[in-house]
């Protein structure tokens, strides 16, 4: 394998869930002989903050992971999904779809079980209609794959339904990203947490419906949950890197707890650049 990524999202600060991912990125990669590149996804602009862009490079850098190339970001060219679009739109697979969540939902309540299967409950593929979603028509059945991780696995391309390539507020959508940028970036190892598990066969599609002849390899590693059990999603208090910098932890505290937190069971320095101690008998003063 020649390149996997490390690709969090500028929406919020980095917290333990990010620091357990990127400690399985970069052990694979060191495992696998693989380049780590660094992706700002930024697709969505309304909730991409350059604030979060910028702590979470400091926090990366502060926990001794170093990348070999990027950072590249999502938002700086959107000639790449367009022209996904286009491709995608020649093949008669993007239809645009005014079915809201509330759509879904209503479908739900009258017939006591969920859409199910390709489509959408509005069955706007028929009427020609401009959006404000643009889905797109993944086709029936399913994809299957060796995950690194989990083993092997199968499961529907689109068990609720086609996915959005570009939502409401026309932005592309993370799955319409992460397959264009997976493909033209070259990235041919993905690592990311369970929670992705599920999408996997839509992204897998998507890309051969794209040109990707040979999928990537998945990895799906366990995720960090809340003492609720729940998956963490924003930082707070006692999970975000920068509250346990600010506890005092050093970056080898916050890495050993991470790594915990998931049962990793290599070394979680693997991918990290060996921090500079003093040596013995030298003091440190300011
Ligand atoms: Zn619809």
């Amino acid at each position: 394998m020649n390149r996997t990524r490390f690709a969090p999202a500028p929406t919020g600060f980095l917290h333990l869930g990010h620091v357990a991912n990127a400690i399985v990125v970069w052990g694979l990669a060191a495992q696998e002989g693989a380049d780590v590149l660094f992706r700002i996804e930024d697709h969505d602009r309304i909730r991409s903050r350059p604030e979060y862009d910028a702590a979470l490079r400091e926090d990366l850098a502060w926990l001794g992971f170093a990348s070999d190339e990027g950072p590249v970001r999502q938002a700086d060219d959107p000639a790449p999904y367009e022209a996904a679009i286009e491709r995608l739109r020649s093949d008669g697979r993007v239809y645009g779809c005014t079915c809201s969540r509330a759509t879904f939902d209503a479908w739900e309540r009258e017939r006591g079980q969920p859409w199910a299967g390709p489509g959408c409950p509005g069955g706007c593929r028929e009427l020609d209609l401009d959006g404000p979603t643009l889905r797109v028509a993944l086709g029936a059945g399913s994809e299957r794959w060796m995950d690194l991780l989990v083993g092997p696995c199968a499961d529907d391309v689109a068990p609720a339904g086609d996915p959005p390539i570009r939502d409401r507020d026309a932005n592309w959508t993370y799955l319409l990203c992460v397959v264009v940028d997976d493909l033209r970036q070259g990235v041919d190892l993905v690592v990311r947490g369970r929670d992705l598990l599920s999408s996997t066969p839509a992204q897998i599609r998507l890309a051969r419906l794209l040109g990707r002849e040979m999928p990537p390899a998945f990895a799906h590693h366990r995720l960090v949950r809340d003492p609720e059990g729940r998956k963490l999603s924003k930082s707070s208090g006692d999970t975000g890197v920068r509250e346990l910098r600010a506890a005092g932890q050093s970056a080898d505290q916050v890495i050993a707890s991470a790594a915990a937190a998931i049962g990793y069971e290599g070394d979680p320095n693997i991918g990290r650049r060996p921090i500079e101690r003093p040596a013995i008998g030298e003091t440190h003063t300011r």
